[in-house]
Formats: structure tokens, C-alpha cells, sequence
């Protein structure tokens, strides 16, 4: 999905759009409904939208997949991209900073939408906010209820606690 600059009519445009984007290195594209209005002044062009989409994900305490639904309001701002020799002799202004860039007269809005989601992207996804996650000793999903190694492993998480307190009982004897 691209945007054509020079396009863009004065009073702006909407688009609406099914977009096949991936989030993750190694997953499949997925789709993203994506709806955004584009506006144009000179040759900065303002793109206001939301997208979203249901991704497939890793529970990173059980392991499980699962479908997160992800969902970006955005704002961008796009300028011309700079001339080469500008980028070489003079700092970027504040503005530009802020801004994206686009070359030739082309706004790849695929692109725009692709970081937009990926910022919506937990960094560590979980299939629900209590996931209790896997035993790392039996590998039993704690999900579906606790497992026999329960009691060694409060015992171990004591076991530091107690030789503290042994150290202070040497230091008031
Ligand atoms: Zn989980
Ligand atoms: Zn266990």
C-alpha cells in the first residue's frame, strides 16, 4: 500500500485498507485492518490513524501460543527526505527529527503501519496478565493446577533467608 504524494487532494483523503504485515522475524504475515486519514501541506503530509490486528504469540511464561490482539493509535508526520548533502554539512532540525521521511513522491504506508504495531508489542507477551507460567523443575503448566514439587521449591527459595539468620546469631554471641 502505497501513497502517492503529489495524489494527495487538498481537502485530504481516508483510506481503509486490510494490510498483510508481519510483527515477529519468524512468523507468517498477518492481517491488519488499518484506517487512516492523510492530510497534505506543501510536501508535509500528516497520516492520523489506527490499525489493528490479532497476532500469534509465545506466552512467555507457559510457553503457549496464543492470539494477542494488538491495536496503535497513531500520528506521523512525514517530510521529504532530506538532500544528501544536507544530511552530510548540516544537523537535522528539531522538526525533522520528529518527523519520518519519504523519497521520491511515495509514502510506503505498509511500512508505517509495520512500527506502528510492532511498538504495540509487549516484551514479554503473556496469554492472560496471571499466567502462572510452567515448574521449572516438572515442566507441569501451572495453569492446570500446582504440580508435587511445590513445597522443595519454597524450601530452596528459604534456604538463603536462613543462613542470614544464622550469620547474625554468630555476630551476637
Ligand atoms: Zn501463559
Ligand atoms: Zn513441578
Amino acid at each position: 500500500m502505497r501513497l502517492i504524494v503529489s495524489d494527495i487532494p487538498d481537502d485530504g483523503l481516508n483510506m481503509e485498507a486490510d494490510l498483510q504485515i508481519t510483527v515477529r522475524e519468524d512468523s507468517e504475515k498477518e492481517n491488519a485492518h488499518v484506517s487512516i486519514d492523510v492530510h497534505r501541506y506543501g510536501k508535509r503530509v500528516l497520516i492520523k490513524g489506527i490499525a489493528g490486528m490479532s497476532s500469534l504469540f509465545t506466552c512467555s511464561r507457559c510457553l503457549k501460543q496464543f492470539y494477542l490482539p494488538l491495536r496503535a493509535d497513531f500520528e506521523e508526520e512525514f517530510l521529504p527526505e532530506p538532500e544528501v548533502n544536507k544530511t552530510v554539512e548540516q544537523e537535522l532540525t528539531a522538526e525533522e527529527l520528529e518527523s519520518g521521511f519519504y523519497s521520491g513522491d511515495e509514502i510506503n504506508v505498509e511500512d508505517l503501519i509495520r512500527e506502528e504495531m510492532l511498538l504495540a508489542v509487549p516484551m514479554k507477551p503473556l496469554c492472560k496478565p496471571d499466567c502462572r507460567g510452567i515448574c521449572p523443575k516438572c515442566g507441569k503448566d501451572l495453569n492446570d493446577g500446582p504440580c508435587g514439587c511445590k513445597e522443595d521449591e519454597i524450601d530452596s527459595r528459604l534456604m538463603p533467608l536462613k543462613k542470614i539468620k544464622e550469620s547474625f546469631k554468630y555476630r551476637k554471641e
